[in-house]
């Protein structure tokens, strides 16, 4: 404990915790999965439904920039992966996205049939890539670890997808590398940025990125079904195409013209009307990182994961944990895995002593440090909590076996 105080005293990020919402008694170690509610949120979305809504009416599509917004709010996303302004278009859910952005790299490699994707990736990104090979007759390929590992991508790959950093592992993939190999072959690839936006710097310009989607409900904090953004290299971006064609996506929406015309750069992506109350919730949560030095997140991301592991490591060590996650912090995202067979009962245990964290089937204890506002104290204190209902085994009373919906 008297180590973690002097961590908090050095922490860069202090200022932001009073920015959030936290609840009385809870330790939130899912900032990974659902981020907290930024203060300023509620005001703001109280003032789009009673006043931009409830008075302006349909004015405010134009008068309160509602139209806008997916752009507006993309050019707040662009600095957090490493892009300009207008290259990023946000609307729909991340699902919906990667359908699209798959369709996109097909249609840029017309002569090739093949829909490469990772093993155990995030289940949506699987099942939307089988969803389109069916429709479309494409072939799926399944890499395994170790076939990703040699980057051994066939001539006849349009595309790959994968995850920037693993939803369960946590396991950083190194893009620029990748990008290359695929490039060597001829693929392009789409990055699912889902677990990295927010919680470490990306630089989808830099190396060398084709198309990426990311989700914005889990670091940064855009609240429950937050729509998710799209992004596809401004060198390809013209060229590619994509079947939900959908009038926001047309080159004059309100032309109101009998057949369809892609607009220019990333506009074609978007479908059908804007989700305003979301769009206009993320928008605000999104002010939050004009202050933040990602390279100094990161640092403290880093530390924190590492004061983790070897805190649980130490305190509960011959309970039967294992560590599920990179121990080279390098290649190790801001969330930490640990395996145990009781690995849901003890979830369950630690949430009713107010401590939150997941859970993901079959044996794997979630633990998400989202950098802008835990505190390592915060961090101790869960690690006391944990080593507790281990070695009193808590995680035995019957209550703690009850399956919910939502793990
Ligand atoms: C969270 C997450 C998603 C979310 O998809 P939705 O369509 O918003 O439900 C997708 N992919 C990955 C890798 C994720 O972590």
């Amino acid at each position: 404990m008297k180590q973690a105080n002097e961590l908090d005293k050095f922490d860069h990020f202090t200022g932001f915790r009073d920015r959030f919402e936290i609840p009385d008694r809870i330790i939130y170690l899912d900032g990974n999965s659902l981020g907290l509610l930024p203060r300023t949120v509620s005001a703001r979305i109280r003032n789009v439904t009673e006043q931009e809504w409830g008075e302006g009416l349909i004015r405010s599509w134009n008068q309160a920039g509602w139209m806008n917004l997916p752009m507006k709010v993309g050019d707040k996303l662009a600095p957090l992966v490493g892009v300009g302004p207008g290259q990023i278009a946000v609307g729909d859910s991340t699902s919906v996205n990667l359908f699209k952005a798959l369709s996109a790299a097909l249609s840029l490699r017309p002569d090739r049939r093949v829909i490469m994707i990772e093993d155990d990736n995030f289940p949506t990104d699987t099942y939307i890539a089988e969803g389109l090979a069916n429709l479309a007759d494409y072939e799926l390929r399944r890499a395994s670890p170790e076939v990703l590992a040699k980057m051994d991508i066939g001539q006849d790959v349009a595309v790959l997808l994968l995850s920037h950093v693993h939803y369960r592992s946590a396991e950083i993939r190194d893009m620029h590398a990748i990008n290359a190999a695929a490039h060597g072959a001829g693929a392009l690839v789409l990055w699912d940025l889902s677990h990295s936006t927010g919680a470490l710097p990306v630089d989808l310009a830099g190396t060398g990125c084709d198309l990426a989607v990311g989700c914005t409900y889990k670091y940064l904090n855009g609240g429950p079904g937050a729509p998710a953004f799209i992004w596809v290299n401004p060198d390809l971006v013209d060229r590619a195409s994509q079947p939900l064609s959908g009038w926001m996506g047309h080159a004059s929406p309100f032309a109101f013209s009998d057949s369809y015309a892609p607009s220019a750069g990333i506009r074609r992506f978007m479908s059908g009307t804007p989700q305003v109350l979301n769009l206009s919730a993320l928008d605000e949560a999104l002010n939050l990182w004009a202050d933040v030095d990602m390279t100094l997140l990161r640092r403290k991301s880093m530390k924190m994961t590492e004061f983790f592991i070897e805190g649980v490591e130490r305190n509960c060590a011959g309970f039967g944990l294992q560590l599920a996650s990179p121990r080279d912090p390098a290649i190790r995202g801001s969330h930490v895995v640990f395996d145990h067979p009781k690995g849901y009962e003890i979830v369950q245990a630690l949430i009713a002593r107010g401590i939150i964290g997941d859970f993901r089937a079959p044996q794997t204890m979630r633990f998400g440090f989202a950098p802008l506002y835990l505190s390592f104290v915060e961090v101790a204190a869960s690690i006391e909590t944990l080593k507790d209902i281990l070695e009193h085994r808590i995680y035995e009373q019957p209550e703690f076996a009850i399956r919910n919906t939502v793990t």
